[in-house]
């Protein structure tokens, strides 16, 4: 090989190494920057691979906790529901759904021992309304149907049997909401309110009823007044209120005590609910005052009437110990709006009338309607009442004496009229009697007659021992007082002859209890003393008395008298009487004799005694003395 060819061919050579020189350097550096690349991948892949480790380490710490969270709420849930079992039993509640496409009821939870249901019960309507009060189906019914998505929650209450099928009052809570499947459901809860509700009827009767005779008081009884007032002046229309109350009921408290007091003012109470309950609200307004307030429809004459016939009806009480309280019982009554538009007014007017009523007790009990004319002699009344207290503690009272006249004109009796000489203008005896009557001062001005009359007794007797004195007695004292006994008292030291003393009663006496009075007769009669009936013919006239009591007077009304030669009647019912007291033993007096025709009238008909004016106005003591000592020394 020459040179040329060598050189040329280590050119070659070194081109070609030089090729593979920097071929090798390419492929080093693109494996080099390849390696660079997959490290870089590797480490991406590392790096996601890490992250997704992270990630799964997270969701599964995350799905943990949610698993736990999810467990704690179930066991809060759980316990949440157990809490409220307790809360709901312990409240005494039940919580309940209401189906109302089905029409069923069913109890969820809580105290199921409060109803009739068990737990998930399906319960019917119906069925539901037959433990419901019949008074408080309405209730139930309007509170599910005024739920609306508007309203949705009602309360009420309303009384539903209990297990021991004893009705018990529970609040109803009633919500609208919607089932799983979005219909309409309502549910609520039930609560037994019985306890709160007692609790809230004691505090109500506390200021609203009278404790000791479990009807309204007068708080109440204003607010039921006010809403009859509304009501009437509403419907344009009125009522009746009446007041009924003992006679001399103080007397009962003083004699027998409070116990006794108080158990006939709850027999009076029993009887007035007994009597007007159904359409009358009847009140206690002070001690034995009671008024009855009527409903509308009871018109005047209605409530009036039935008034009129507790009064006339009732004579005695038996109480719930066993004993028995003889009582008499007034009335009265006024209307709204005509007596009076105003509570207090109306009081007024039923108090006037009623003072009435006691007035008259005596000749008529009655129950008396209010009118505008009475208040002026209410008035009247009050001055004589506040007067006649200062006279019985003065005694200031003193006798007029009447004689009483044989039919051949001799001075048989005299008969001791009461007089008042500082009493006010105008008042008859007959007025201050009424209203010491009303009023019980009747008692001690009975006990002064019966002790002045022994005086006089004593001194008619120092002229003429056959001389007989009459007095006036009056019911209330047979009432309330034992009679014979203060007769024999007061006759005890004045030695007087109770042969010659006469003791005038009025009819009225034999509406009360006719074996108690006739045991008082009885006694009065075994101390010597004569009985007369008084103004007989007045008011209950039945001569079936004079049979079985012993009477040994009748007194003929003067009503009768008047007329007795001028009405045939009234001659033949003298007549009458004159005969058949005759044929019973008794002596007929005829009172209010004033002209000489009666007095030959009665003659004819053979009655035994006259008293009138024709003979002699009553006098003062002293001038029938006198007179009488002149008549005796003549003889
Ligand atoms: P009374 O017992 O019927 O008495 C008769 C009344 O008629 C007396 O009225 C008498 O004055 C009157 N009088 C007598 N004769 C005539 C007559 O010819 N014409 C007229 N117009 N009247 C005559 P007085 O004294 O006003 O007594 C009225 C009533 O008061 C008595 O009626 C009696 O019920 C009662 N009273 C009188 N004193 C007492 C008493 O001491 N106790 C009681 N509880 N009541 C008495
Ligand atoms: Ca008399
Ligand atoms: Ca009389």
């Amino acid at each position: 090989m020459n040179v040329e060819q060598d050189e040329a061919h280590s050119n070659y050579l070194r081109k070609r190494l030089e090729r593979e020189k920097r071929a090798r350097e390419q492929a080093e550096s693109l494996l080099e920057s390849k390696s660079r690349e997959l490290f870089e991948i590797n480490q991406i892949l590392e790096r996601s691979n890490e992250y997704l480790d992270e990630q799964v380490q997270q969701r599964t710490s995350d799905l943990q906790a949610q698993t736990r969270l999810a467990q704690d709420n179930a066991t809060r849930l759980n316990s949440a529901l157990e809490r409220l079992e307790i809360i709901l039993t312990a409240a005494r509640a039940v919580s309940w759904t209401y189906d109302i496409n089905q029409r069923t009821f069913r109890v969820n939870g809580g105290n199921t021992e409060l109803l009739h249901f068990a737990l998930d019960e399906p319960v019917k309507l119906d069925e539901l309304k037959q433990i419901l009060h019949p008074d408080d189906q309405a209730q139930l019914l309007e509170s599910f149907s005024e739920l609306s998505y508007l309203n949705h929650k009602t309360d009420t209450r309303l009384r539903l049997k209990d297990q021991s099928n004893q009705y018990r009052w529970f609040a109803l809570t009633s919500v609208m909401s919607r089932t799983d499947t979005q219909d309409p459901m309502l549910l609520g809860a039930l609560v037994d309110v019985q306890d709160h509700v007692r609790r809230e009827e004691e505090a109500w009767a506390l200021s609203n009823i009278d404790t000791l005779t479990q009807v309204a008081n007068r708080h109440y009884f204003e607010q039921l007044f006010a809403r009859a007032k509304q009501e009437a002046q509403d419907t344009r229309t009125g009522f009746t209120i009446g007041l009924v109350d003992i006679n001399e009921f103080r007397l009962i408290n003083e004699s027998f005590g409070q116990r006794t007091a108080d158990r006939t003012l709850q027999a009076l109470a029993d009887l007035l609910l007994d009597q007007f309950e159904g359409n009358a609200a009847v009140a206690r307004l002070a001690a034995d005052e009671f008024v009855i307030l009527f409903d509308q429809e009871v018109k005047a004459t209605q409530a009036f009437d039935r008034l009129e016939q507790l009064v006339t009806s009732i004579d005695h009480f038996e109480l719930n110990n066993g004993d028995r309280v003889a009582i008499t019982l007034s009335a009265g009554a006024a209307c709204f709006p005509h007596d009076g538009q105003k509570f207090d007014h109306l009081l007024q007017a039923i108090q006037t009338a009623n003072q009435h009523s006691k007035q008259s007790r005596f000749s008529s009990p009655k129950c008396v309607m209010y009118h505008p004319g009475m208040d002026v002699s209410r008035q009247r009344d009050r001055n004589i009442r506040q007067n006649l207290h200062r006279a019985v503690t003065k005694s200031e009272f003193a006798f007029a004496l009447q004689p009483l006249v044989s039919k051949e004109g001799e001075w048989l009796a005299a008969e001791a009229l009461l007089r008042w000489p500082k009493g006010p203008q105008d008042c008859s005896t007959q007025d201050f009697i009424n209203v010491a009557e009303s009023c019980g001062l009747i008692l001690p001005i009975g006990e002064w007659v019966i002790k002045q009359a022994m005086t006089q007794l004593s001194d008619l007797h120092a002229i003429d021992p056959d001389f007989w004195l009459s007095i006036n007695v009056s019911p209330a004292q047979f009432q309330h007082q034992d009679l014979a006994s203060t007769i024999e008292e007061a006759a005890q030291g004045a030695k007087v002859d109770l042969s010659r003393l006469t003791i005038e009663v009025t009819e009225s006496l034999f509406l009360d209890d006719l074996t108690r009075v006739k045991s008082s007769l009885d006694r009065i009669k075994a101390l010597g003393c004569s009985i007369a009936i008084d103004d007989f013919g007045s008011g209950y006239s039945s001569l079936g008395y004079v049979q079985q009591l012993p009477i040994d007077y009748i007194k003929i009304d003067k009503r009768f008298v008047d007329q007795i030669t001028e009405r045939p009647e009234s001659h033949n019912i003298a007549k009458a009487i004159i005969d058949m007291s005759h044929s019973m033993n008794s002596k007929v007096v005829a009172e209010g004799v004033e002209t000489a025709l009666q007095v030959q009238a009665l003659a004819a008909l053979n009655c035994d005694a006259l008293q009138g004016y024709y003979f002699s106005r009553p006098v003062a003591p002293e001038l029938l003395l006198a007179e009488l000592k002149q008549r005796s020394e003549a003889l």
